[in-house]
């Protein structure tokens, strides 16, 4: 116990003195009390020499021997460049593609408030609006189309692969009036098929505004409750998509108009539109908006030929032909508007 106190009271007392050399005063020291007093030695070293090691004093010195370097320099410069580059152009596109996505929100809003418009309005309405302002026309389009990009069929396809098909059968020329055409793409890919010598169609496309791409001049604008066409003139009237407006009576009896006898009527239209009037119940007299269409198709001069609903979920498909009544002047008729989902 003695030792060990007299051991501990001697380094205290070694520690407070400033130490020179640990050999000054090391005789009969432990070779453990000598090891110790070096490392203290050695600190006391450092603290005088500013507190910087020799180690880290190597260390410090390394960067400069580093830039002493040109060549090394030269390519320090230049990754300092390509980074800096590289968080510019990181920057430009992030605010690219912020724009962007600000423009497809702001066309995507402005297409559905669009839509809203023409479902809610009678086609009177919608083509005093849309005339007098071609641009609304051309956004609304811009909309469609990318509504229709994200079905997985385009209604257009089916009807033109089932015209093709018709006038095949048919072995005659066809004479089509496409009511709400849009970009008439239809017409497009009808006449396509057409050559010189055999004209298999023959294609009337209407629209409120002509679209102003290179199909406008297949377009003849106006309202489809009022179409340039004799009567008795077509084998085929078709509406995809575009039983639009709250006159759609109107459409229909014009296509009954224009139709030739026995002629063909085609819909595809947005299930959706056509179910109960409210929405998972019956309407009031407990027929679905569906039964009371047929039912008022009826009236207007048309008889039910096929029905698809099954093949596609998100449109169905109504074939029906012109039968000898005349249309009632005074039955009218609303589907459900379509409104597209923000995306
Ligand atoms: N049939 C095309 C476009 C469908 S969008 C297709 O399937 O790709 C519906 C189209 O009907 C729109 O272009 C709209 O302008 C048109 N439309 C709506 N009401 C109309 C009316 N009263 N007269 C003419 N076109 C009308």
């Amino acid at each position: 116990m003695v030792g060990k106190k007299k051991v501990l009271e001697s380094t205290k007392k070694v520690t407070k003195e400033p130490i020179k050399n640990v050999t000054d005063n090391s005789e009969g020291w432990s070779k453990s009390k000598k090891k110790r007093m070096r490392k203290i030695l050695a600190r006391e070293k450092w603290k005088a020499a500013g507190g910087i090691s020799d180690e880290k004093l190597k260390q410090t010195s390394e960067p400069d021997k580093r830039r002493s370097n040109p060549e090394r320099v030269k390519k320090l410069d230049i990754s300092k460049k390509k980074l800096k580059n590289k968080k510019s152009l990181l920057n430009e596109s992030s605010k690219n593609t912020l724009i962007e996505s600000f423009k497809s929100r702001l066309s995507g809003s402005r297409f559905r408030e669009l839509n809203e418009l023409l479902y809610t309005t009678d086609s009177k309405t919608a083509l005093e609006k849309f005339s007098s302002e071609p641009d609304l026309f051309e956004q609304y389009h811009e909309g469609f189309r990318n509504q229709i990009q994200s079905w997985p069929v385009n209604p257009v396809d089916v009807i033109s692969k089932w015209l093709l098909r018709f006038q095949k059968s048919r072995k005659r020329q066809v004479i089509v009036a496409d009511f709400g055409c849009g970009d008439a793409n239809l017409a497009k890919e009808l006449i396509s098929h057409n050559d010189e010598n055999n004209t298999k169609f023959e294609v009337h496309s209407f629209d409120l505004v002509a679209p102003s791409n290179e199909n406008s001049q297949l377009v003849t604008p106006c309202d489809m409750a009022n179409v340039p066409l004799d009567s008795d003139s077509v084998h085929v009237a078709i509406f995809c998509l575009a039983l639009m407006g709250t006159n759609i009576a109107d459409f229909i009896r014009e296509a009954h108009r224009v139709l030739q006898k026995d002629g063909i009527l085609k819909i595809a239209e947005v299930r959706s539109r056509f179910e109960s009037k409210e929405y998972g119940r019956k309407s009031e007299n407990n027929t679905s908006l569906l039964e009371e269409f047929k039912t008022v198709m009826g009236k207007l001069g048309f008889e039910l030929k096929a029905f698809d609903n099954k093949s596609n979920k998100l449109f169905f498909l109504m074939e029906f032909r012109k039968i000898g009544i005349v249309p009632d002047s005074t039955v009218t008729f609303t589907a459900k508007a379509c409104i597209y989902k923000r995306r």
